[in-house]
């Protein structure tokens, strides 16, 4: 479909975000002819901005993200770009916003459908949904709402946003973003699971003795130490990408590929997810901290975090499902800050088979999603001339100019919001058992902090603590990229 008509509205159209991602996906789907002539964009923030200081801003975002642009194009999207100063917490600033969307609509002839989305900190989330509801922002067409992370800190609080979203939005109508749903590598996993023998008659838990993900950062917090302290990474990454990535990797086969199939596998699966008890989290999760070197800070000295802070910035555990191909597996994960390089990985590590060759060491498949986008497997031959077995990896890849022409995830989700393709965002019922669960891995950590535990400190730009490397099941487990 094409030429969709829409009001969008932007919360937070002055930040980070909107800047970077938003507005550069948006010129994509307009050169593409997704929205076109019946489309407009409000930009609101509290900053005194004017339409056009707007769309100077649109426009350097959109120069910014591209090398080659058609200027006629860039001025032709850049009008349907309005700006309103609003400060969320102010009621009657939702009347002006109704008004200019209304007039919009009109001019444009959107028919009266509706895109909001919440590009702010997420403290702001429930007094927007409050307003758009008790101010009724809501009008005669379609209403999408899209919500940005976290959804909540807690489930209590999660909970609490979304009754607050629910009072206007039915559930088909939130769209809960993930932009790791959109990116390449994640997208290429049910495929990838499905259509090949070799690997779909493996996926089981005959054949595969762990799996592990790891989503690994170079940077430190930066600036966002304020907002970091209130996450930690089991909130920051953990709750969302680390747990959409396992839900693909261990649902149940979908009867289809609709929204609606693929979203109930998920909850399969998700419904036998195993709580770990202390002991289990005791022997089978680690927390860090990383500490400063001679040019960068530790984390404790960063601005806006706490001298004696408890927040972890590593994170490494395990998670298991009673059902699935998967079920009873160990499913390892470990996400950190500061880590050697950035590296965001899925290894498969398959079963030792007992063979005439007596070689131990283990076959994996592994699915490079950043910053490469690749999908390896072992395969293995002779030496040429010694006895012995050889190993090489046999790869599927992008070439670069490929990898150029993928779109950035914000852009495959955007385009989906105005499609009505739910399929890759989080459904409520999702959210809520991966916040059970991290709510049982937080409860039990601050026991350990009231007893004086802490996490534990780890050197800069290496691979996270020492003790990441024993929370295996098995001695003979370990992490395959090390
Ligand atoms: P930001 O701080 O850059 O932008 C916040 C926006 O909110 C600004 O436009 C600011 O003017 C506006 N604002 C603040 N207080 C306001 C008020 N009272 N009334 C009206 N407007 C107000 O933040 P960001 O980095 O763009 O992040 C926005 C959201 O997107 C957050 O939920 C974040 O977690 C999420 N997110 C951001 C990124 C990213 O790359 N920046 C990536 C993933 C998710």
């Amino acid at each position: 479909m094409n030429n969709i008509p829409v009001i969008m509205i932007i919360f937070g159209g002055s930040g980070d975000l909107a800047h970077r991602k938003l507005y550069p996906a948006l010129f994509n789907l307009f050169e593409q002819g997704l929205i076109h002539d019946n489309f407009a964009v409000i930009g609101t923030a509290r900053r005194p901005w004017s339409h056009e200081y707007l769309r100077d801003q649109v426009s350097d975002a959109v120069h910014e993200t591209h090398n080659e642009v058609d200027e006629n194009d860039l001025a032709a999207f850049a009008s349907h770009f309005y700006y309103q100063s609003h400060d969320v917490t102010n009621v009657e600033h939702y009347e002006t916003l109704k008004n200019l969307a209304q007039d919009l609509d009109d001019r444009y002839s959107a028919q009266g459908n509706r895109i909001f989305y919440m590009a702010m900190a997420p403290k702001f989330f429930g007094t927007i949904a409050e307003h758009i509801n008790d101010q009724h922002l809501t009008s005669s067409g379609f209403n999408r709402i899209v919500v940005e992370k976290p959804f909540g800190r807690d489930l209590a609080t999660a909970e609490e946003l979304n009754k607050q979203i629910t009072a206007s939005f039915a559930e088909d109508d939130i769209f809960r973003i993930d932009h790791y749903l959109g990116k390449e590598m994640i997208q290429n996993i049910l495929p990838m699971r499905l259509t090949n023998p070799l690997i779909k008659n493996i996926w089981n838990n005959h054949n595969i003795k762990n799996v592990q993900v790891t989503l690994a950062e170079q940077l430190g917090v930066e600036a966002r130490g304020g907002y970091y302290e209130t996450a930690g990474a089991l909130r920051d990454m953990v709750q969302n990408h680390i747990f959409q990535i396992i839900t693909l990797l261990a649902m149940p086969e979908p009867k289809d590929l609709t929204s609606q199939s693929i979203h109930k596998a998920k909850q399969e699966l998700l419904d036998s997810m195993v709580i770990p008890n202390e002991d289990e989290i005791e022997r089978h999760f680690v927390r860090g901290q990383y500490l400063g070197s001679d040019v960068t800070f530790g984390y404790r000295q960063e601005p806006n975090v706490a001298e004696d802070s408890h927040t972890e910035t590593f994170v490494a555990g395990e998670v298991k499902f009673k059902k699935g191909p998967l079920a009873d597996l160990p499913i390892y994960f470990r996400t950190g800050k500061e880590m050697r390089e950035k590296k965001n990985r899925i290894d498969i590590v398959l079963k030792h088979m007992s063979n005439q060759y007596g070689m131990a060491h283990s076959n994996n498949i592994s699915i490079i999603i950043d910053p490469q986008m690749q999908i390896f497997i072992t395969i293995n031959g002779k030496k040429i001339n010694e006895s012995g077995i050889r190993r090489e990896n046999l790869s599927y890849g992008l070439s670069s100019d490929e990898q150029k022409q993928v779109p950035d995830g914000y852009e495959r989700l955007l385009h989906d919001v105005f499609v009505n393709d739910s399929t890759n965002f989080t459904h409520w019922s999702e959210l809520k058992n991966y916040w059970k669960f991290i709510d049982h891995i937080e409860e039990a950590w601050q026991k350990e902090n009231e007893q004086g535990q802490e996490p534990e400190q780890y050197l800069p730009y290496r691979m996270g603590p020492k003790s990441a490397a024993k929370i295996f099941e098995s001695p003979t487990e370990r992490w395959i990229y090390e």
